[in-house]
């Protein structure tokens, strides 16, 4: 099976493929586009999912017990992993081990798009309170970054 991806304006989009679009403003993340691409469908005990965040927009701050594996696909960004901020292109892999903090967001003017691999079965996201968004804005360059 193959499925064909076409580049649109607002990011790759896969045929075959429900796309979750996107939200102007959650409570907690902005302007990210969704679609799952495989997991238990095609028997896999993972899934892979490709994001797509506009300009101006941002994914969740939070952590959990789960790892993500993300392959830069589209445009420029920066991301947090755990208390550093990072500068992430096209093709750049980034890990996110159990228990980290994590947020992505698109370089001003630029979308980010990203694949990211995950299990299927994984526990429920947790986001900062704060008493952990005070120690991660105790350094300057994370608490310029934050969204929340
Ligand atoms: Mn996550």
């Amino acid at each position: 099976m193959i499925l064909r991806s076409r580049e649109e304006a607002g990011g790759l989009r896969w045929e075959g493929r429900e796309l979750l679009p996107y939200k102007e403003s959650g409570t907690h993340f902005r302007k990210i586009a969704k679609q799952n691409l495989f997991g238990s469908g095609e028997g896999l005990p993972s899934e892979l999912r490709y994001f797509e965040i506009a300009p101006e927009g941002h994914s969740t701050l939070e952590r959990h017990e789960h790892v993500h594996g993300v392959l830069i696909l589209r445009g420029e960004g920066e991301v947090l992993v755990g208390d550093r901020v990072s500068s992430v292109r096209p093709f750049d892999l980034v890990y996110v081990p159990p228990r980290t903090w994590h947020q992505f967001r698109p370089a001003p003017g630029s979308s980010l798009g990203f694949l990211c691999l995950v299990d299927a079965e994984r526990d429920r996201p947790e986001r900062p309170d704060a008493a952990a968004l005070e120690e991660l804005r105790r350094d300057p360059a994370v608490a310029a970054f934050i969204r929340v």
